[in-house]
């Protein structure tokens, strides 16, 4: 019988590191009870949990008053706007704030604050946050969707229930002090609440109401529920499909992989073993030639000078690494004629220091 014993501390056996005598190396024993490593249960977060579910039922119900009742214009706006403030998560939130790919002048950062408010997935400070989190300590317990623990977790079990002590030790030492210094980021962080009602729900509902003349109602559950529960859906995917089901060219022992359905789905954020492999480049996959329009959308703006210091990987270094762990699944960079951009001898290593 086992039963009680894992409550029961058990006595470490300490060998005193400095006698040189056996027995007393051998009898010298601390008294200090090792403390045993608690088994983490979450809990549910009630109210979150709540909010999913109104978000998701709602979600269902607009696609239902998509079928039957709303104007086409109604539904086209709204999967207009899901991918226009996309932009906003993928080249404001996860490129630009979380992980430095590349540098915005104001106007930008302005353009994506408020494109990335439009999706409601919390404030850029919170996001940024979890997202470096989740880059550092990867499939580890300190990861806060961390893909072991299943596909439901890691789409969205992870917001509804409490995190692992790992998860909120992690979150107090991650260095945010970029974003800190940023004013667009910490503004927004601040009138959080009075953005998230004008930017997420009045803005979207209120433009069909007043321009075609569609029902408040119709537009509440189509433009707020649906709209948003379908971008949290789609971001939600990088973190569960992109961890489980695809190819894994440039590193095989790690679990992120390169999906096309989510890159289309997310605007190129689902070629993911590229991204955890070089996660301060801003195309987020090789040459950025694959699906992705965030890269053409942030080479746009680098065009005109509101991006700069656009950080990237050389055909070298990706080709080296793919040769070195990769699951031998086809990259791009093989393929291609180097362009003076790609040429790997025109390009150094980037410092490392630079884009933790
Ligand atoms: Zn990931
Ligand atoms: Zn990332």
């Amino acid at each position: 019988m086992t039963e009680g014993k894992e409550n029961v501390p058990q006595e470490a056996t300490v060998a005193n590191p400095i006698s040189t005598d056996p027995l007393c190396r051998l009898e010298t024993s601390s008294t200090f009870p090792e403390k045993p490593k608690e088994k983490f249960i979450p809990h549910i977060r009630w109210p979150d949990l709540i909010a999913q579910v109104y978000i998701h039922v709602g979600l269902l119900y607009g696609v239902y008053l998509m079928l039957t009742s709303a104007k086409l214009a109604t539904s086209l706006f709204a999967i207009a706007t899901i991918y226009t403030s996309g932009f906003g998560i993928t080249a404001g939130v996860h490129r630009l704030w979380s992980h430095r790919a590349y540098k915005a002048k104001w106007p930008l950062r302005l353009i994506l604050v408020f494109l990335f408010t439009i999706t409601g997935q919390k404030h850029v400070y919170a996001w940024a946050l979890d997202h470096r989190v989740h880059h550092k300590y990867s499939e580890t317990d300190a990861d806060p969707h961390d893909a072991r623990r299943g596909f439901l977790f890691s789409h969205v079990g992870w917001l509804v229930l409490t995190p692992h002590p790992d998860v909120v030790a992690k979150r107090a030492a991650v260095d945010m002090s970029d974003l800190e210094a940023d004013p667009i980021v910490m503004w927004q962080k601040r009138l959080y609440p009075i953005l998230f009602f004008l930017l997420t729900i009045c803005l979207p509902v209120s433009i069909p109401v007043y321009f075609w003349n569609e029902t408040l109602w119709n537009s509440y559950w189509i433009n707020f529920n649906t709209r948003f529960g379908t971008t949290l859906n789609i971001a939600f995917c990088v973190n569960s499909i992109a961890h489980m089901w695809g190819q894994k060219p440039f590193d095989r022992y790690i679990s992120p992989v390169e999906n096309a359905s989510v890159s289309i789905a997310a605007l190129g954020e689902g070629w993911h073993n590229y991204h955890h492999v070089f996660p301060w480049d801003y195309r987020t996959s090789e040459l950025g030639s694959k699906f992705n329009p965030s890269t053409v959308f942030i080479d746009f703006f680098a065009k005109i000078g509101w991006a700069y210091d656009l950080k990237y990987a050389s055909n070298k270094m990706i080709e080296n690494r793919a040769r070195k762990t990769g699951d031998g699944s086809e990259i791009l960079s093989s393929s291609v004629n180097c362009t003076d951009k790609d040429d790997a001898d025109d390009l150094q290593p980037p410092k490392a220091e630079k884009f933790e």
